[in-house]
């Protein structure tokens, strides 16, 4: 009879949440809990939380709601940036048994230990400690998640993630090669570099680039991959460490607006015209590299020439893919009391416009790929054939069954777009 615990987690948001899953995950099953799927009963359930939109906030109270009607008497606990942002709520809603904000996420696993030995504990009790998770081992995605930075200095005026993750703080450097060389050692084959803004990485008079080059001089068949960054915080060098083998060709570089008066409004640092120069400098260097972008709809005081000039970027900078979001309302943020508002359904217009052209981008760039060849790192195996990802991010399928986590190179033969999301299509060479 298995009487270990059931554990079972919801992570709603960013990477950077994913990292953080999967290290309590890891911890909690070498302890001996069982991790069941969220839809099944369970004695204690983690929601790791996000705030970054009101739709992030409803899907996450919607998570919450359903672990308390589960069984009505597991431990549920809930966390991430939306305990930071809505704390004394989460505290005193009924159902809740530890509200635990990001600084003591890490801390989750002495909560629960505690808790079961009947000890009277509160998520204040354990130090707050922003990088200190354990190790992720092997068994859940084929790519390594490693948290390098966390919070944010930039205070954009619609984003709330400086209240909810405070102020921008870099991960010891030393720690992060030991963290690459152990997860390179367990056999992961992609490692994946997140934070919040990870371009402003700063640790003993290094910055990201000496980062990144020190991790492409460590040992091991593996590549890096950069996750999400903001368009300043770094260098031309940057640039030049894209020709390591080890680097993968691909940047999702947030432009969120093609108009420099709304860029202005949302304080960002960078304008047009130096976002595109960006662009050209890295594709003069490498004519296929892979760009992704968020773009954001509807700021408040958009008008339609500012946008016309979003849509106008969108197609010029080639992005293979644009993440789009209408403007959310923040409490709490600069852009919340600004004027001007943009009424629901002309975001949903601008929405749908900005996807279109992002659906049309990718078919122009996956065209672009066609008879070039592809490291492919698979990561779903089905009856005759297996998909993953290459190394400029592009989806693969192939019809082989490739072991998940194997790289195999591949040439792009042709495009399948009959599935809800286009992929290419590999024969192995
Ligand atoms: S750079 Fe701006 S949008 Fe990004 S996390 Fe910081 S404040 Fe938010």
């Amino acid at each position: 009879m298995d009487n270990s615990r059931r554990i079972a987690f919801k992570t709603l948001g960013c990477r950077l949440n994913q990292y953080e899953t999967d290290a309590l995950i890891s911890e909690f099953r070498h302890l001996g809990y069982t991790v069941v799927p969220f839809s099944q009963p369970a004695d204690v359930y983690v929601i790791n939380t996000c705030t970054v939109t009101n739709q992030s906030d409803h899907k996450s109270r919607n998570m919450i709601s359903q672990a308390i009607r589960r069984t009505g008497q597991s431990v549920v606990i809930a966390t991430g940036c939306m305990v930071n942002h809505f704390r004394e709520q989460l505290e005193q809603q009924p159902g809740i048994t530890y509200a635990v904000d990001n600084e003591r996420k890490s801390s989750i696993v002495s909560l629960v230990e505690a808790h079961f030995q009947g000890k009277m504990v509160s998520p204040g009790y354990f130090p707050g400690d922003k990088f200190h998770f354990p190790l992720t081992d092997r068994s859940f995605h084929t790519r390594s998640l490693i948290k390098i930075q966390d919070g944010c200095d930039n205070y954009c005026s619609y984003c709330i993630i400086p209240r909810v993750r405070g102020r921008a703080v870099s991960r010891p450097l030393p720690e992060i090669l030991d963290n690459i060389r152990q997860v390179t050692e367990a056999g992961f084959k992609e490692v994946v570099l997140t934070g919040v803004n990870i371009g402003r990485y700063q640790y003993d008079n290094q910055n990201f680039e000496d980062l990144v080059e020190r991790i492409l001089q460590l040992p091991g068949n593996f590549r890096l991959r950069i996750s999400s960054i903001e368009p300043e915080g770094f260098g031309e060098k940057l640039f030049d460490l894209f020709s390591h083998p080890k680097l993968t060709p691909h940047l999702h570089l947030c432009l969120q607006s093609g108009s420099d008066t709304i860029l202005k409004r949302m304080h960002r640092k960078y304008d047009v015209k130096t976002f595109m120069a960006m662009m050209e400098s890295v594709r003069k260097r490498y004519s296929d590299f892979n760009f992704t972008t968020d773009i954001i709809v509807g700021f408040p005081g958009e008008t339609e020439e500012d946008f016309k000039q979003s849509v106008t970027i969108a197609r010029e900078a080639r992005f293979s893919h644009i993440h789009t979001f209408k403007y959310s309302k923040r409490d709490g943020t600069l852009a919340a009391r600004m004027e001007d508002q943009i009424p629901e359904v002309i975001k949903t217009q601008r929405s749908r416009v900005i996807r279109e052209i992002s659906a049309s981008n990718k078919i122009k760039y996956y065209h672009s790929m066609l008879n070039k060849t592809q490291e492919v790192l698979f990561e779903k195996k089905g009856k005759g054939f297996s998909t993953g990802y290459g190394q400029h991010y592009i989806p693969v399928i192939v019809h082989n069954e490739f072991a998940n986590n194997s790289m195999r190179k591949v040439m792009l033969t042709d495009i399948d777009e009959g599935k809800k999301e286009p992929m290419l299509i590999g024969k192995p060479v």
